[in-house]
This record gives structure tokens, C-alpha cells and sequence, in this order.
């Protein structure tokens, strides 16, 4: 059995690049991306009317004075121009600066009749109401470096330079394992002694935010069954997580069919509560195999606590902050084990965090994480816990 520090070390040591793929523009959102976005022209590529109202040259504008209307410059027009600088043209937001024009005066602003637009302001400053050519960003320029997590702005700036396909990270294929032969399918009604397979849909469920659709299978309880199938799921997928058949049960059949299989145990047990039957091992291909506890809180924890700092850091994703919290109960907790309390998280009137043991009937009762939002890190090396301690924190929501 290994600490929790161990262990961590020994998953980060495991961590690794999913190389590249490219995804449409529509599906971008939330990747991490691989490309450097530079501008492929000027932001905005011409000085562009930002009011709708009339062009002029400010040479010829005095208060009061009354422009004949000489044209129409609509968005999505060519570039017009004003011949004389006694006259205007009538501008719309989004189109292109007439030549001959530096300055644009909203309707706003105007008396327009029979074709004369008449100017009710005293002053016009050059340049006002126009958004000019290359302000932004030059072409060429970089507008989004590669590594920045696409957010719906970046989304936006990739669709102005023309990217309808974009370079992020690639997703490793994976897939979600269920063991277990008292295990039925959700639409199922289990008999006495089955239960549903609830830690598929919530491992399904947690890789659906990082844009992962994993396969999900099914395995019964036969050393061979599992080995057979196993063989084949690592030549096909690259991440492997099991749940369940890890612990020391009769039919816990999954680190001997691992090890038939040549997949390297890197650990297996973390002097951890919930979570101690946790097994973690590499194929020879370098497929990872994370075989999670069965017991759903195990599981859960496992998954927030292990996996998903791994595949944070596969993608290039960054890690999260690490917040604390500051105990509001007393815990005694006699085991030598790191223990991961469920916690419910309220904020006092400063801000500071504050962590509210729900107990709980253990690693099975996986209703109680519903009322929790976080699990509390209580170290090892002593038994009593008092409140006003601080501790780290995980939060899963
Ligand atoms: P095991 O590690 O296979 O001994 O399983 C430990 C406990 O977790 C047992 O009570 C199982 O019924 C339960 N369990 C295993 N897999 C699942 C699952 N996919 N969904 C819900 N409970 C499970
Ligand atoms: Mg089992």
C-alpha cells in the first residue's frame, strides 16, 4: 500500500501528450488549442463606419450647414466616394468609409430633408464614428496563442480569421468498464440482489466536460471472460477505466487478468479513505489503465482526485487552484489513511471557505454526495481534527 503522495507522483509520472487533432469551428468550444491564431488581415480590414448617419470631410463643416445627400453607402457595398466636399453621403454602420470622407455624423445628430442632410452639432472631430483600418490588430499579428482554452471569445476570433477547422488537443479513446454480475442496465429492474450501474454513467458523465465520449462494456465475473475482452479493449483504446473487481473478493478478478495481460501494476492500494482498492497500471502499448473501486464513492473520489488531474494535464489543460477550507466540526478519524471527508461548502461574510463535514454511511452511500460538494483532505499522522483547521480541498461541483 502507498500514500497518496506516492500515488499522485506516480500517475503524474504517467501523464503524456494525445498529440493533435483537428475539430470544426462548432465543436471547438471548451479544447484546448494547438495553433497560434494570427490575423489574416486587418482587424477591422477597413475603416468602418460605426454609425449609421452621413459621411463628410470636416475641411468643409461649419455649424449648422446642410449637406445634399449625394448617395447611399450600405454595409456589404464597395467603397464609395464623395466627390465634393460640399456634399455628403449617407453612411450605414458596418460599411465601408467612403474616399474623400473622415468623419461620420449620426442620424442623431441630423435635420434630413429633401435630400439635404443638415448638421445640428457645433463641432466635428476627424476621425469620430469610425472604427479605422488595422486599429484592433494588424495582419499578421497574434490575436490567440496556442494552449489557451477555447472560450466562446476565441471561438468568435477563429471565425473572423477564416479558421473552419481547428488544431486542439486530441481526446485519448476511451473507455468505461463496469464489472460485476450483480450489476443490470439502467432500464432495467433489478431483482432483489442486483443493482444498477450507476459509476458508468457518472464516469461517462464527468468525461462528457472535458468533450471525452467514451465507450461503455459490461463484464461478468469469469477470469476469463475479463481476460479475453481486456486483450482486446487495450490494442483498441488508450484509456482504460475499469470499476469495480479490484478489491479482495473471490470474484475480484481484474488485477490478475491485468497482469496476465502484461499491463504494468504501477500501484495498487493507496493508504486512502474511501478509495483504498484503487489499481493503476500501464499496457505495454502504453495504454493507461485506471481500475477504480467499485463501491461509488470510492469510485467518485478516485476519479476527482486521480484522474482528473491526469487528464488535465494530458490535454493541456490547466490544473486548478487549490483551494482550503476551514473545518466547522470536530473529525476523529483513527486509521492510519489520508481520509477524504465529504464536505458541504458554505462562505462566511469575508469570502473564507467553509467546510461542513455530511457524513455519510461510507464508500457505498453515494446519495450522500449529493448533499456534499467537495471532498476535505484530512492528513495522516494524527486522530483528531479539530474545527477552525484548514485542509485542502477537492470540489466536484
Ligand atoms: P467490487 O469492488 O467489485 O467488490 O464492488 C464493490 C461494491 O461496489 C459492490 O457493492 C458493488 O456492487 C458496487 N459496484 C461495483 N460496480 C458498480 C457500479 N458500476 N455501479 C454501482 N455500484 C457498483
Ligand atoms: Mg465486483
Amino acid at each position: 500500500m502507498i500514500s497518496v503522495e506516492e500515488a499522485r507522483a506516480i500517475i503524474s509520472g504517467t501523464i503524456k501528450d494525445f498529440g493533435i487533432s483537428s475539430v470544426d469551428l462548432d465543436d471547438a468550444v471548451g479544447r484546448v488549442l494547438r495553433e497560434d491564431f494570427s490575423a489574416d488581415r486587418d482587424f477591422p480590414p477597413y475603416n468602418r463606419v460605426t454609425m449609421d448617419g452621413i459621411a463628410i470631410h470636416t475641411d468643409s463643416f461649419e455649424p449648422g450647414k446642410a449637406f445634399p445627400i449625394a448617395g447611399v453607402a450600405a454595409a456589404g457595398a464597395p467603397q464609395l466616394s464623395l466627390q465634393s466636399t460640399e456634399h455628403c453621403l449617407e453612411v450605414m454602420t458596418g460599411a465601408i468609409l467612403p474616399t474623400g470622407c473622415n468623419a461620420v455624423i449620426r442620424y442623431e445628430d441630423l435635420l434630413i430633408s429633401e435630400g439635404t442632410a443638415q448638421v445640428q452639432l457645433e463641432k466635428v472631430n476627424p476621425g469620430q464614428n469610425i472604427h479605422d483600418k488595422g486599429e484592433d490588430r494588424l495582419e499578421g499579428s497574434l490575436v490567440v496563442k496556442s494552449g489557451r482554452v477555447l472560450s466562446p471569445a476565441e471561438i468568435g476570433v477563429a471565425a473572423t480569421i477564416g479558421k473552419a477547422m481547428i488544431k486542439v488537443s486530441r481526446l485519448p479513446e476511451t473507455i468505461i468498464i463496469s464489472t460485476g454480475d450483480e450489476l443490470v442496465t439502467v432500464d432495467q429492474q433489478p431483482l432483489p440482489y442486483q443493482i444498477r450501474r450507476s459509476n458508468v454513467h457518472r464516469l461517462k458523465a464527468t468525461l462528457k466536460q472535458f468533450n471525452i465520449e467514451a465507450a461503455t462494456e459490461h463484464l461478468v465475473d469469469d477470469l476469463d471472460v475479463v481476460t479475453n475482452r481486456l486483450k482486446a479493449i487495450i490494442e483498441e483504446k488508450e484509456l482504460i477505466l475499469l470499476s469495480g473487481g479490484v478489491s479482495k473478493g473471490k470474484f475480484d478478478y481484474l488485477p490478475e487478468a491485468l497482469d496476465r495481460l502484461g499491463v504494468k501494476k504501477l500501484f495498487h492500494r493507496i493508504a486512502q479513505r474511501p478509495g483504498k482498492p484503487f489499481w493503476f497500471g500501464q499496457a505495454p502499448n502504453g495504454a493507461l489503465v485506471f481500475a477504480l473501486p467499485g463501491n461509488p464513492v470510492s469510485s467518485f473520489m478516485c476519479t476527482q482526485i486521480y484522474l482528473l488531474p491526469w487528464l488535465k494535464s494530458c490535454l493541456g489543460l490547466p490544473a486548478s487552484p487549490q483551494p482550503f477550507g476551514v473545518l466547522q466540526k470536530d473529525i476523529l478519524f483513527k486509521p492510519d489513511l489520508t481520509y477524504f471527508a465529504q464536505v458541504k461548502i458554505t462562505y462566511d461574510k469575508a469570502g473564507k471557505i467553509l467546510a461542513h463535514p455530511v457524513e455519510g454511511n461510507g464508500s457505498g452511500d453515494l446519495a450522500n454526495l449529493v448533499d456534499a460538494d467537495a471532498f476535505i483532505e484530512i492528513p495522516r499522522g494524527k486522530n483528531e481534527f479539530a474545527a477552525g483547521e484548514i485542509y485542502p480541498l477537492h470540489f466536484y461541483r
